[in-house]
């Protein structure tokens, strides 16, 4: 479930708000993501992959409240902990070579362009 957004990270880019399908959060007074409806929480962790500065924490509790504090999780790494096991990376299109959506984009690519040179040879 849903436990924090870093008020000192979160960037008030609203991707959370948007992606989340149980419509979680909030945009705040101050344009930072709130948590407004917690218990709607479905542990989907799409808001932390999308979150681009790592300010979200969903504990892997799905159905328990885990105390948890911006310290503690600061100390053992774990903001943007869950991105980083599932093979995203900041900056690179795509994600990386974990990530096996973008194995499926390059076979894609690779047979796309097969099929344009096939039908370029059948012309001549
Ligand atoms: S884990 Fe899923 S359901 Fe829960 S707040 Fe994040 S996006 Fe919404
Ligand atoms: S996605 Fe991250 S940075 Fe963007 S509003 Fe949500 S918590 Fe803040």
């Amino acid at each position: 479930m849903i436990e924090i957004v870093d008020s000192d990270r979160c960037i008030g880019c609203d991707m959370c708000v948007k992606v989340c399908p149980r419509d979680v959060f909030d945009s705040g007074a101050d344009g930072l993501a709130v948590i407004a409806r917690k218990s709607d929480c479905q542990t989907c962790f799409l808001c932390e992959l999308y979150c681009p500065v790592d300010a979200l924490y969903v504990s892997p509790y799905a159905e328990l409240d885990d105390a948890v504090d911006i310290e503690q999780l600061n100390a053992q790494n774990l903001l943007g902990s869950y991105t980083r096991n599932m093979g995203w990376d900041r900056g690179k299109m795509g994600g990386t070579d974990k990530d096996p959506t973008q194995k499926l984009r390059v076979l894609n690519r690779s047979v796309t362009n097969a099929n344009s040179e096939n039908s370029g040879r059948d012309r001549r």
